[in-house]
């Protein structure tokens, strides 16, 4: 058994592919909003596995849920029928509103498939010859590590020396109508524009109020389907059901009545859906479109297992159950204030942006310097768990059941510890 922090380290250096650099924090228990280290010292999560812990670490619902499954039947393959995949596809389409669904297990498969999808249909439906789909996709998007997905990404270290890249993808400026309408209007075969509702690992970038309503209309006006990845925004995590409903304030099934509602062609779904417990994604299209897929085209072994299944369904219910999109939009607004407060008289922080509970602070200093990082250690001393991405932004994304004082200890944690800065 594990006995220290350096014992976990020093074993995953030796033994494991260097392929993260994790923060100096071994977690050996989670619990709502909160994780402890072998040490047993206690933290508040504020990264939420990168969004997928959206229902807290651990929810006894969900736990109970997949063990109970766990117990009964794990794996089928979509060789037969399991009796939980139809139950489930039934209750995750009237969730979001589309008529099917396609089950996979990691956020990049999920988008592998619907890129497949989206070629699929443009070869079948829209009349494009075979090989020569394009999907348009914004510059500093994560989509995954895939070798398809990094042959459209514009992040040096995911794509290097991992060519050749695979074609079929042309890039425009994100948050940039006009440079998507010019690509649309001037490109010979686009199939589709694929598109984060917020750019999450790129430093949450939050774009113009009417961006997706815009870009969903363009792609109407062309022909091409609009695909939303949702993996890191979706499910409560922006204060509404999915990013793309906008402002809409409706606490149920919001994406269905809301006039903000920017509804997706193809959404894609990982991470919360399955609250952080099991790899769970999906792809949801509308018939015409998921029609494509026949037999043998496509598929993975464990996707649609009847544990992810159970999983899922708890994972969704204790969204309502808990008020998680309300909870999240408050408190987001809340957190935002309270450090906007803070920042005027800050000489470290340049700003802090984000969409309910999917927020970051913009340290005032070069992407490569390690300020944002020495910044991350001391909030980890002080008892808060948070990660820099690129350089000079630190997101903060605690689960959705995070509450108002836990949240304002958290924002005590925060400003003492860049005080120091
Ligand atoms: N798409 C988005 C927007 C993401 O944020 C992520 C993960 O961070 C992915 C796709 C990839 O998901 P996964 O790591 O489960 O493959």
């Amino acid at each position: 058994t594990i006995k220290s922090s350096q014992q976990a380290i020093e074993l995953e250096e030796k033994h494991g592919a260097h392929n993260y650099h994790p923060l100096p924090a071994v977690l050996k228990k989670g619990e709502g909003v909160f994780m402890w280290d072998v040490e047993d010292k206690k933290y508040y999560d504020f990264l939420s596995a990168y969004s997928a812990v959206n229902q807290g670490h651990c929810h006894p619902k969900i736990i109970g849920a997949m063990t109970k499954q766990a117990e009964t039947l794990t794996l089928t393959s979509r060789a037969f029928h399991n009796d939980v995949l139809g139950k489930y596809e039934k209750f995750a389409t009237e969730y979001f509103g589309f008529d099917k669904l396609l089950p996979m297990n990691t956020g990049a498969e999920a988008v592998e498939t619907a890129i497949k999808i989206c070629r699929k249909w443009a070869y079948e439906k829209k009349g494009i010859h075979e090989n020569e789909a394009q999907i348009i996709v914004a510059e500093n998007n994560f989509h995954g590590r895939t070798t398809t997905v990094i042959s459209f990404s514009n992040d040096e270290g995911a794509r290097k020396n991992f060519g050749p890249y695979t074609p079929g993808f042309l890039k425009v400026g994100y948050d940039n109508l006009e440079q998507l309408e010019e690509a649309l209007k001037n490109t010979p075969n686009v199939a589709g524009f694929l598109v984060e509702p917020i750019q999450g690992e790129a430093g949450v970038f939050v774009p113009s109020e009417d961006y997706l309503s815009e870009a969903r209309k363009l792609c109407k006006k062309y022909g091409v389907l609009f695909i939303a990845d949702e993996i890191q925004t979706g499910i409560a995590r922006t204060g509404s059901l999915l990013a793309v409903c906008g402002n809409c304030t409706c606490q149920n099934k919001c994406e269905q009545q809301s006039e903000t509602y920017v509804r997706p062609d193809i959404l894609i779904l990982g991470k919360a859906l399955s609250g952080g417990v099991y790899p769970v994604s999906a792809v949801l299209a509308d018939n015409e479109i998921m029609d494509v897929i026949q037999p043998g085209q496509h598929g993975s072994t464990f996707g649609g297992n009847p544990v992810a299944c159970e999983t899922a369904i708890a994972a969704l219910e204790v969204v309502y159950d808990e008020n998680l999109i309300q909870n999240a939009r408050e408190l987001g607004n809340y957190f935002r204030a309270e450090m906007n407060k803070y920042i005027a008289n800050s000489k470290v922080v340049k700003l802090v942006r984000g969409k309910g509970l999917l927020n970051a602070i913009v340290i005032n200093d070069i992407e490569e310097s390690s300020t944002a990082w020495n910044i991350c250690v001391d909030l980890k001393e002080n008892g808060l768990l948070a990660k820099p991405t690129h350089g000079n932004i630190i997101r903060f994304a605690p689960p959705l059941v995070i509450t108002k004082e836990q949240l304002d200890e958290c924002i005590a944690i925060i400003t003492k510890t860049l005080s120091k800065f």
